[in-house]
């Protein structure tokens, strides 16, 4: 990834540096994580060397208290390497978000200082068989018992979670309240009635394994992050963040695509001349590239909003919403510029569009994307 106009020299210095370790430790073995299934958190120590782990968290809780650009950045170059190492981080990110925006000082402390060194790893458990797009539809409850909860139910498609030294929990404290009786626990691995399943068959970001868990397990009361009946509004806060997350993951796989169909395009000979001499090719390069910078420029403006303490809802909606509609057309066109090469397996570009595709449906689908968006225009006078 090259660097920027207009960024921040700190920013850009951060992102170098994570540009580096990514080319020199993710990007070869990308291919090997792929095709095994290996998982990414292999790579956690050295990700917590760097700072990645806790790039999301202030300095008082041992992170290292970066602006949303300079993350944005990392993890971007992070996906261009390995998308599946992004989502893993990224799902760690869910988890200690909720305890920094959900929890009090006692958990911050338990928690955050852990992972942001590495030492804990994090998931974020919201969804549920029967609960995506609406959790308000959760079936999961957490029934008070004296000073303690007992909580039931199952979540699917858990990413970390088999790994995950803690996991953020979300359960109906009132069945009846509808998303205002949601309430969110830290529920710690090796709890007794916590089962995670193997990790699931995924289509792409086959290193970032997802888990169904069956919950039947108690938590006290102290693992409850912030009042009864807050977990819903936690939840949308932290998606705010991590919607960016998705927007920059996406950004490495554009930037990956269209630097591989650049290289073909350049050195494919067809009909005696070069592809990149075919105009029909330059204007599909053209068209990836005015997509990329687009998703770019939706991005960091998110970023100025979020940096600004600004509500940066709607921005973080649409660079989700865009730059993974973005990254699904980049890798499919290059794949394409490659020809039969591309559909082949000892190539990157078919694992560039299956990493691609479930940008659309995770933290948010498109569909729920555009809702957030036009709900956001028409706020002001209820339909
Ligand atoms: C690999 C992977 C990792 C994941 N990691 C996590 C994780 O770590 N934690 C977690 O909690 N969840 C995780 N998820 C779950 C993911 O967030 C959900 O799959 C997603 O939110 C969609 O929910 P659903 O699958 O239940 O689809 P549904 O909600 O059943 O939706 C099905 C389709 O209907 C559309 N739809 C739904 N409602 C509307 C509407 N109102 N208007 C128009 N269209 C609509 C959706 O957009 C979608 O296309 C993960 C999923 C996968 C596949």
């Amino acid at each position: 990834m090259k660097p920027r106009f207009g960024i921040a020299p700190d920013d850009q210095a951060l992102a170098d540096a994570i540009v580096r370790f990514s080319a020199e430790e993710l990007a070869p073995r990308a291919q090997e994580v792929d095709d095994q299934e290996i998982s990414t958190v292999r790579y956690v120590p050295l990700l917590a060397e760097l700072g990645v782990m806790g790039m999301n968290l202030p300095e008082r809780w041992g992170g290292a208290e970066i602006t949303p650009t300079a993350l944005v950045l990392s993890l971007a170059a992070i996906a261009e390497a390995c998308t599946s190492t992004a989502s893993m981080i990224g799902a760690h990110f869910l988890a200690t978000d909720s305890i920094l925006m959900g929890g009090d000082d006692e958990l911050r402390q338990r928690y955050l200082p852990q992972a942001a060194t590495g030492k804990k790893l994090g998931a974020f458990a919201l969804t549920e068989p029967r609960a995506g797009s609406n959790p308000a539809d959760m079936a999961t409850r957490a029934t008070r018992e004296g000073g303690s909860y007992h909580l039931s139910g199952t979540k699917h498609f858990i990413s970390n979670a088999g790994e995950a030294d803690f996991i953020v929990v979300f359960a109906k404290t009132d069945p009846a309240g509808g998303h205002r009786g949601i309430s969110a626990f830290v529920v710690d691995k090796g709890t007794p009635g916590l089962h995670i399943s193997a990790p699931e068959k995924l289509m792409g970001i086959r290193g970032a394994h997802a888990f169904e868990m069956s919950i039947d397990c108690r938590v006290f009361e102290s693992q409850r992050l912030g009042q009864e009946g807050t977990g819903y509004r936690t939840a949308m806060r932290i998606l705010d963040n991590s919607r960016m997350d998705v927007a920059a993951t996406c950004l490495g796989i554009g930037e990956a695509a269209l630097a591989a169909a650049v290289d073909w395009a350049q050195s494919r000979q067809v009909g005696g001349e070069p592809l990149a001499a075919k105009q029909g090719i330059q204007w599909k390069l053209a068209d990836m590239k005015m997509r990329l910078e687009a998703a770019w420029l939706l991005t960091l403006q998110a970023c100025a909003k979020r940096q600004a303490g600004i509500a940066f809802s709607a921005e973080s909606s649409m660079c989700k919403l865009y730059a993974s509609e973005m990254a699904a057309f980049v890798a499919d066109e290059a794949l394409q510029i490659f020809g039969g090469y591309g559909y082949t397996r000892s190539l990157p570009l078919e694992r560039y569009v299956r990493d691609a595709r479930i940008m659309r449906i995770y933290e948010g689908s498109s569909e729920i994307q555009r809702t957030i968006i036009a709900r956001g225009m028409l706020s002001s006078r209820p339909i």
